[in-house]
């Protein structure tokens, strides 16, 4: 039999497709059949500068065009992304493993990022004020920065790079996207909508690579500023590097996200909340919940009824298969990690309540699959109560008390997400003012914000002063400049020298 064909993933430069010369190259997977689909290039540094290049040069015309023009671009572009979000979402099916609904339900929420940079002429907005002394007049306006770069992480391959471009065009930016190497194809497809709905050459261009390639858009002069989204160990040296080389940088990083079940709360919805909130996305989501801390007694409904919900999921190749409720995982080493996860909570001593490993699908017998797995009796100290895990294993913990919840919280390290469920409104009064996380949920299963609402991790979950999304992403992306001007006063009249 023929060997089946490899694609080549080409890089995105000036409008064009244009295919990479490296020779070092990674292989896309689809994770459902644990088959090879692509070759992503790791672009070599001249053709990564050329990248930067061609944003260079076209930010001087691209930031001069009118905003409501290029506010006009992204209407356009909303209207693309509908007639295609089937499409899109069979895409990110393929090479990430998404369900259907999760597929479409991503690309919905990229589309709200590009409806929410159609404002950006009133979002542009500066302040005036008239006579701020003797005829002297104040303003401020915004200005855009230059050449944006975006590095975005595998979990969500089109609406991450969403989070960051519309709004960075849309103020009259240029764009350099560098998508993660295992889920190039959706950000092609975006790149592919944003020239069909007018973007001019060089405003979004795509670049592939890894760390070669990222050192040198972190460190290149003519990049004004940085948006990283993924882990948080490289989402702490981006920050580093990128601000020592005077740029601007918003980095977000990982994540452990608490879930604390009060004893009054609603045992079937808290359920089914923590369901979506652990499994969803198979667990790969930063807002996932990865730790669930039941409080006084509230621990032994809540296990028992989530494992029999885990046991009516059907776990499936989400590229051919609809109805599946949740998909592989992204990649066999990460399958693997994670088993060694669940096993290293085993040998510490927690109790494996529902056991996802070695679940084999038939009709995809080489895919990545993990099932839901819950790990129950599990101590603040344990790995599997620290660690993201970034999968579908939820972690449960007991404790006696609010505050002990709470200082399990404080504890870590990381200040993403964190969730209460009770129908007592002081308890979740406490938990909201208390709590260390930047997103807070009360009686929600994924407490993840709307476009115009910024997406605030805390601790070791972000590096940077401005987040991602809603007004904090207008800042990120604009300059303000301060406008002092004084005329002398004088009769109106001494201007008017003729009389009509
Ligand atoms: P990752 O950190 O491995 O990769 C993210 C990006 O960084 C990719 O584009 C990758 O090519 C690049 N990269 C990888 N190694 C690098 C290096 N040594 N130097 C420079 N660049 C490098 O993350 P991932 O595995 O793709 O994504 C999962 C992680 O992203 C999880 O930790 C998850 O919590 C996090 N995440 C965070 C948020 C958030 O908003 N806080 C959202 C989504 C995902």
């Amino acid at each position: 039999m023929a060997a089946r064909e490899i694609k080549k993933v080409p890089m995105f430069i000036n409008n064009a497709k244009v295919v990479s010369q490296s020779t070092r190259v990674g292989p896309v997977w689809n994770p459902s059949s644990g088959e090879q689909i692509a070759e992503c290039p790791m672009c070599t540094p001249d053709e990564t500068r050329q990248v930067i290049a061609a944003a260079r040069e076209a930010f001087p015309a691209w930031r001069d065009t009118p905003v409501v023009e290029r506010a006009r671009v992204m209407f356009r572009l909303v209207s693309l992304l509908e007639k295609n979000a089937e499409h899109t979402a069979r895409t990110i099916s393929l090479e990430h493993g998404k369900t259907h609904a999760e597929s479409i339900g991503s690309v919905r929420r990229g589309i709200e990022m590009v409806e929410f940079s159609c404002g950006m002429p009133t979002m542009m907005m500066g302040d005036t004020t008239h006579n701020l002394a003797s005829d002297v007049d104040c303003e401020t306006f915004r200005y855009p920065l230059g050449v944006c770069v975006g590095i975005t992480p595998f979990n969500f391959p089109f609406m991450v790079p969403l989070w960051m471009m519309p709004l960075a065009v849309a103020a009259g930016n240029t764009f350099v996207l560098k998508p993660s190497e295992k889920v190039p194809l959706s950000a092609m497809l975006l790149a592919e909508l944003c020239e069909e709905a007018g973007f001019p050459r060089g405003v979004l261009n795509v670049v592939h690579g890894d760390k070669e390639c990222v050192d040198i858009l972190l460190t290149h002069p003519d990049v004004a500023a940085v948006s990283f989204v993924g882990s948080t160990h490289i989402a702490k040296y981006i920050y580093e590097t990128a601000t020592h080389h005077g740029k601007r940088c918003q980095a977000n990083g990982g994540a452990k996200n608490h879930l604390i079940i009060m004893p009054d709360a609603d045992v079937d919805k808290t359920v089914a909340a923590l369901q979506a909130s652990a499994f969803g996305c198979s667990g790969q989501r930063c807002m996932a919940g990865s730790l669930a801390v039941a409080v006084g007694g509230a621990g032994d409904s809540v296990v028992e009824n989530l494992v029999a919900a885990a046991n009516k999921m059907k776990v499936g190749p989400t590229d051919r298969d609809f109805n599946a409720d949740m998909g592989p995982v992204i990649t066999r080493e990460h399958l693997q990690s994670l088993e060694a996860h669940i096993d290293k909570g085993r040998k510490e001593g927690a109790k494996i309540a529902r056991d996802g490993r070695g679940l084999k699908i038939e009709d995809a017998p080489n895919g990545f699959y993990l099932g839901p797995t819950v790990i129950d009796y599990v101590n603040p100290n344990m790995h599997v109560a620290r660690t993201e895990m970034f999968g579908p294993v939820l972690s449960v913990a007991r404790v006696g008390s609010l505050d002990d919840a709470l200082a399990m919280l404080d504890k870590s390290e990381y200040g993403n997400g964190a969730v209460i469920y009770t129908r007592s409104g002081h308890a979740a009064r406490e938990f909201k003012h208390r709590c260390g996380a930047g997103m807070i949920g009360i009686n929600i299963g994924v407490p993840a914000p709307m476009a115009m609402y910024p997406f605030s991790g805390h601790k070791a979950s972000f590096f940077g002063d401005v987040h991602i999304q809603g007004k904090d992403g207008v800042r990120f992306y604009t300059q303000q400049r301060m406008i002092l001007s004084r005329w002398h006063g004088g009769a109106a009249g001494e201007f008017v020298t003729t009389r009509g």
